[in-house]
């Protein structure tokens, strides 16, 4: 479906020349200055995705609605996301779909919690727990840039380490430092069969966690990963693997719950 972009979206701008990207939210009157010349808001405003514009300088870009990794990538963050790369894995091997319910913490900048909502989609639900209402405020202005009002969104101020009030929720993700704290809850919350997530940076922390839930007898499948994506350089002779890449983000806990034996 072509649909032509108004004021108030945002945008991708790309320079054809070098594919950067250059993320804006267009205004009637704005306008945008780059070293390869200026670009009035109104002259990107009507036209649809894929559309050519030329700059002040006679310099091509194309204009794109951003895709949720391109958001993702280029939105304002206050803390430290989730990478695409580990999204990902999540959405699938949390198998969020649609209809799901998922509690999630914290919130933080709002990358998993926009992930979660599409894969959730209308009829589903995410409640996130975040305890710092500047990460709050910051992670519905994300969202609200991608989705408009997400009425399958319930943010909650909250210390998650106080108590989780919903039950028999299908996912539980966490990505707070601490989550062996919350295991004991996180079974409470977690309906039969329900998966669990958990985001942690450093192998001690997972040490942690993994022991906490073999103890508590209601977890099986219990599985500890890291993913790495490298880029490839395709240029002539010049066929190898990128020389930079993201080296450590953090690693995945997955288990699902059952009945204890
Ligand atoms: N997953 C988020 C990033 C989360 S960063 C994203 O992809 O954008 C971790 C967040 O957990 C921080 O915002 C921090 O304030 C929040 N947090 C830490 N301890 C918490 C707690 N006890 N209860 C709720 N939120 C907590």
């Amino acid at each position: 479906m072509t649909r032509p972009i108004v004021a108030g979206e945002c945008i991708i701008l790309l320079d054809t020349a070098d594919d950067k990207e250059f993320f804006l939210t267009l205004r009637e009157k704005g306008q945008i200055n780059l070293h390869k010349g200026k670009i009035l808001h109104s002259e990107i405003i009507g036209k649809c995705e894929g559309s050519l514009i030329t700059s002040s300088k006679s310099h091509p870009f194309l204009v794109f609605r951003p895709t949720l990794y391109q958001l993702i990538m280029h939105m304002k963050r206050d803390t430290q996301i989730i990478y695409p790369k580990d999204l990902a894995l999540i959405l699938l091997y949390a198998d969020i779909h649609p209809g799901c319910t998922v509690l999630e913490a914290g919130t933080g900048s709002g990358a998993l919690t926009l992930a979660l909502l599409r894969g959730v989609g209308p009829c589903g639900k995410v409640i996130s727990y975040e305890i710092r209402e500047e990460f709050v405020k910051r992670a519905k202005r994300n969202i609200s840039l991608y989705y408009g009002n997400s009425p399958n969104l319930e943010i909650k101020l909250r210390d998650i380490y106080e108590g989780i009030d919903e039950k028999k929720m299908d996912r539980v993700i966490l990505d707070i430092p601490e989550p062996w704290r919350l295991v004991n809850d996180v079974a409470g919350c977690l309906r039969l069969g329900g998966v669990f997530v958990s985001y942690l940076p450093t192998i001690i922390q997972v040490k942690s966690l993994v022991e906490t839930l073999r103890a508590d007898r209601r977890f099986v499948s219990i599985r500890v990963l890291e993913s790495f994506i490298r880029d490839w350089n395709v240029d002539g002779l010049s066929v190898r693997p990128f020389h930079r890449m993201v080296a450590h983000t953090g690693f995945l806990t997955l288990a699902t719950q059952g009945e204890a034996p």
